[in-house]
């Protein structure tokens, strides 16, 4: 059972601290809770660090056939059972899901055709836990394409899409979630993922952490056989940055999270572009003229604050970095304190990253009806535990939407107990959604194939160059045409003409721009290489071949 929780610290560069909880994990997987066993297991995990905890089996379709995965025997077409899904019969379905997300993935299809014949992947046995969606299988089957053997567990109990997982399931991929798993499950799926016979993952891909902690926790001795980590969320990378500086990081990692690409795409425009489909799917709310308070103002609160106030929404802003604060301001946004606009506000959104942003206080303040959700990664940001006493009644008015309900009649609209809104309400657009996976095969990539000694036991950022690259191949999609700097001009701002265009410590964070990163002047281990050899992978060791922009010029004229 989960009986204790191991506490570390965080500090993030901002000197904010954070406490990151772990639940220590002591079931015995063949020993399952039965359903109602599996529901208060869940319930009796408060609050935690990751998306994962929950109540989750109250999220379940009532219409959907009530079998928990782990109790079904399925067989893909081709004979094999190693996967667990909701109903491998929904594959058609996920498959056509798949293939319209193909369209809006340009650069990793781009990656696929390049990758003929050469597999610059081949050997690579990459452990996945991300959330499990369209967008996941396009990255996962480009991984496939390009040699690696993948086995995935969702990182979110609520955001796998069952028919693709399915559909994954049905093409012969090793894949573990299912919508509204139990907490039990949730590390069950993983465990399935890691604890194969004669199968050892030597690559990571996380969103989150878990399955890195499950793998420490549980199977130390793997990192042995582990060549890097990449990984996705704000929380993750501070669970990665806290292993390095206790020395226990053992293998490379790369703070994908971190890289322009993702920061600039994912976090902001992902964001802008589906908080408004969340909040109207669960509560077909109008916004003009609706009070919101929007807590923080990193790249996902900057995101929530435009899509709103492009709507007429009067908002605020809650932000405890002066910089950010500014920002807030000078974007013509009222930053006040929680406590100064909690009774007004028809809706509380956080976006921080951090706990307790929203603490019982503020939810017994919170006037009638009001709408109360979250945006960060964790469902730690609003206090849903202190909702569940006695006094208050919970009703489930949609899949996804609980009232809380005061003594006094009072309710309050809870959306997704707490957790992300945009992937657990609706869905995100998924051209953001292929730059963050480009990014994170690059990333994969450069760990797999860089030379020995490259990178050490730290954390990294991925370099310049292939965070530029990421951009450059979504371009074509635009018709974009991008400026060359001229011989002078390149000079003039000691620039190579080829890039990479910014300093590392370009919108890196916080996190200290001389650590764990590549310089600059070293080249990735794995370039593309477009004019000997197009549509190709070449593996260069300490590589002096750049592409000429001609050369990418080229490249884009190739997606087109
Ligand atoms: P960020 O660090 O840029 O922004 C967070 C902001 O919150 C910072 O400016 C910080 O100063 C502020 N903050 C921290 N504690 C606060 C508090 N108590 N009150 C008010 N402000 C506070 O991070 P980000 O990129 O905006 O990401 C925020 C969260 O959203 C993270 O958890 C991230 O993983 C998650 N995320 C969600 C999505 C999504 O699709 N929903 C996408 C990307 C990231």
């Amino acid at each position: 059972m989960l009986s204790s929780r191991k506490k570390y610290i965080v500090n993030g560069n901002s000197g904010i601290k954070t406490q990151i909880q772990f639940a220590d994990q002591k079931q015995e997987f063949n020993k399952r809770p039965t359903k109602i066993g599996r529901r208060s297991l869940s319930r009796s995990i408060s609050q935690s660090s990751t998306d994962s905890y929950s109540s989750a089996a109250s999220y379940t379709d009532s219409s959907d056939d009530e079998t928990s995965p782990r109790d079904k025997q399925q067989k893909n077409s081709k004979g094999s059972s190693d996967f667990c899904v909701k109903n491998i019969k929904q594959a058609e379905f996920g498959r056509r899901e798949i293939e319209i997300a193909e369209q809006e993935m340009p650069a990793l299809m781009a990656l696929r055709k390049r990758a003929q014949g050469e597999k610059p992947l081949a050997g690579a046995k990459i452990v996945g836990c991300t959330h499990i969606t369209a967008q996941t299988a396009v990255l996962m089957e480009t991984l496939g394409a390009l040699g690696a053997q993948c086995r995935w567990a969702a990182c979110n109990i609520y955001s796998t899409l069952n028919e693709v997982a399915a559909a994954l399931a049905e093409s012969g991929f090793p894949v573990f979630a299912w919508k509204g798993e139990s907490e039990d499950d949730f590390w069950w799926c993983i465990d399935r993922c890691v604890n194969v016979e004669g199968w050892q993952p030597n690559m990571i891909l996380d969103d989150g952490g878990d399955l890195t902690h499950w793998i420490y926790k549980k199977y130390p001795n793997m990192f042995k056989k582990i060549k890097g980590i990449v990984e996705e969320s704000v929380t993750g990378v501070h669970r990665l940055y806290q292993l390095s500086k206790a020395g226990k990081l053992c293998v490379p990692a790369m703070n994908v999270n971190d890289s322009v690409t993702k920061q600039k795409f994912d976090n902001l425009y992902c964001c802008r572009e589906s908080i408004l489909d969340g909040l109207k799917r669960t509560t077909d709310m109008m916004f003009g003229g609706k009070q919101v308070v929007v807590c923080g103002y990193g790249e996902v609160g900057k995101g929530c604050c435009a899509a709103l106030k492009a709507m007429g929404s009067i908002v605020y802003v809650t932000e405890i970095d002066p910089i950010c604060a500014l920002q807030a301001c000078m974007d013509g946004f009222r930053l006040v304190k929680l406590n100064e606009v909690i009774r007004q506000v028809d809706i509380v959104i956080t976006c921080t990253g951090n706990k307790n942003v929203v603490t019982r206080e503020h939810l017994d303040r919170m006037k009638n009806s009001c709408i109360v959700c979250n945006m960060g990664h964790s469902n730690t940001e609003i206090d849903v535990a202190s909702l569940r006493t006695p006094e208050l009644t919970w009703e489930r008015v949609r899949s996804q939407v609980d009232h809380v309900i005061w003594p006094d009649g009072k309710r309050i609209v809870l959306l997704a107990e707490g957790r992300l809104l945009n992937l657990s309400c609706s869905t995100v657009p998924t051209f953001v959604l292929s730059i963050t996976a480009t990014t994170q095969a690059l990333a994969l990539i450069e760990l797999y194939n860089a030379p020995e000694g490259r990178y050490k036991q730290d954390v990294y950022l991925l370099p310049k160059k292939m965070d530029e690259y990421v951009a450059s191949l979504h371009l074509p999609t635009f018709d974009a045409h991008l400026t060359e700097l001229t011989d002078e001009q390149a000079k003039y701002l000691g620039l190579n003409k080829n890039g990479p265009f910014k300093p590392n410590y370009y919108r890196c964070l916080g996190h200290p721009p001389n650590q764990g990163h590549l310089g600059s002047e070293e080249l990735p281990a794995l370039e593309l290489v477009f004019v000997s050899r197009p549509h190709t992978f070449t593996r260069t060791q300490k590589n002096n071949h750049t592409p000429s922009h001609c050369h990418l010029q080229r490249t884009f004229q190739g997606l087109e």
